[in-house]
């Protein structure tokens, strides 16, 4: 077997850890990536794991997906496996698929530092198109953390690290590779994956790469929305929401992510609005390591929740019905978020349910808690009544009377129904003025 030949022009030399002095073992990579690794291996090429694969089996955590670097081009990746597609033009990757696994190769790249059409960045510097090859030294040298710039290679089963992410693995840091606010501005979305290895791994950020974070925030506001979507799926949907949102909340990132919720927030620092948050993204976390089903329409209920609520009151205040009230504060909230943050409509028309549907459980009497119940969207809505309950902004009384009646037989429930108090007439300082007809744009 060779040796890996590392004598790139810039010349650093890796520290090369072989088999029988780490603990990646075959037997935890996927069968798809073992077969993506040997495939390449035997058309010639260099194959390794990289990123977060790597770092997680070296720290004995189970990864969650697995990423392969080789030196040969996509073209020439695509003729080595039927099952695989080319994806993506900012960054071009292949995906190679084996039953319902899809394990993502990319070629070596190169840092670059101008437009010579395979690579772009714009005016501040930020990396409009990333698709320079260069070798696997360049490739170590363009990922962003030491952490995630380790190689595990199928040649000789050794570790490759050119950048001290061994030692940094040792020590819980995480740094960035390079100039830390030049590698922000190249890509601010960096300043998000920081956040988020940092809650995930329990890693401290390295001084360097910590202190530009909360100058920068702003760099996120030209990231396109859809990829902060696909970002914030990964902060919430992570396993960590919690300690990933208190982390983005240090770092002044929150509000460029969602500004209304922020602005609701810092209104009340210390109020139930916190605390709602922070609950659903608890029992998100809670959900996940039971392996329970999690939906992003759900997280952004609760997490728009206080500017929609703090919005309807206002137009209830200028004579809007409940209903309508929170209706219209919710398409004005959502169409504002999409701006920062895109949600496609799959998600975005649920959650608007659930917010709908707040009203609607309170109105006990006669035939409505029965329509309200058959609704598709109930559960999501009572397990959102039952959220706002816990941090007292809903009346507990309401979200036991919803865990009463749904164990209820029919006799029963005929029953708690002709007893149930009439709706919001109990709130004492609502004050209806009847807005002259069309009068429901506010
Ligand atoms: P996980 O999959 O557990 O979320 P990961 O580190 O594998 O973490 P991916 O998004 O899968 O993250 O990316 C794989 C690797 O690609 C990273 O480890 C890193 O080396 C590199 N990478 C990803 N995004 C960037 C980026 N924005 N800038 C530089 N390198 C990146
Ligand atoms: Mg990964």
């Amino acid at each position: 077997m060779t040796a890996p030949a590392d004598t790139a022009p810039g010349g650093v030399t890796p520290a090369i850890v072989p088999r029988p002095e780490h603990r990646i073992s075959r037997a935890n990579i996927s069968p798809g990536a073992l077969k993506v690794l040997y495939g390449l291996k035997e058309a010639g090429y260099r194959a390794c794991l990289v990123g977060g694969g790597v770092r997680d089996l070296l720290l004995g955590r189970e990864p969650k997906d697995f990423d392969v670097a080789t030196d040969a081009h996509p073209e020439e990746i695509k003729a080595v496996f039927r099952s695989c597609r080319l994806i993506g033009r900012r960054f071009r990757l292949a995906h190679v698929r084996f039953g319902r696994e899809i394990i993502e190769v990319a070629t070596f790249r190169a840092r670059h530092q101008d437009g010579d059409g395979e690579g772009a960045l714009n005016e501040e510097g930020r990396i409009l198109r990333d698709n320079v090859y260069g070798d696997i030294e360049e490739d170590a040298f363009r990922r962003d953390f030491t952490v995630n710039a380790l190689y595990y290679d199928i040649a000789d089963f050794s570790v490759v690290d050119y950048v001290g992410g061994l030692a940094d693995l040792e020590a819980g840091v995480l740094r960035l590779i390079g100039d830390p606010e030049q590698r922000y501005r190249e890509d601010p979305v960096r300043m998000l994956r920081a956040v988020r290895f940092a809650a995930k791994l329990g890693f401290r950020i390295h001084a360097d790469t910590e202190a530009p974070l909360s100058e920068l925030g702003h760099l996120l506001e030209d990231v396109p929305a859809a990829r902060l979507f696909e970002e914030i799926l990964k902060l919430f949907l992570g396993g960590c929401a919690l300690a990933t949102f208190e982390l983005l909340r240090h770092y002044d990132l929150f509000r460029y992510l969602f500004p209304l919720t922020e602005a609701a927030l810092a209104r009340e620092e210390q109020g139930f609005p916190l605390v709602l948050v922070g609950k659903a993204l608890e029992n998100t976390d809670i959900r996940l390591a039971e392996d329970k089903p999690v939906t992003p329409a759900f997280l952004y209920a609760a997490l728009l929740w206080e500017p929609v609520r703090q919005r309807a009151a206002e137009l209830e205040a200028e004579g809007a019905g409940p209903l309508e009230a929170i209706q219209i504060a919710g398409n004005q909230v959502t169409s504002e978020q999409v701006q920062h943050t895109s949600l496609p409509k799959r998600f975005s028309y649920p959650m608007r349910e659930i917010w709908m549907l707040q009203p609607r459980l309170e109105r006990r009497r006669g035939k409505a808690p029965y329509r309200t119940l058959e609704h598709p969207r109930f559960r999501a809505a009572y397990d959102f009544l039952l959220l706002r309950a816990a941090c007292g902004e809903a009346p507990q009384e309401l979200a036991d009377w919803w865990t009463d009646f749904q164990e209820l037989n029919p006799r029963e429930r005929e029953a708690v129904v002709e007893k149930a108090p009439p709706g919001r007439k109990r709130r004492p300082r609502r004050r209806r003025r009847r807005k002259p007809a069309g009068g429901a744009d506010a």
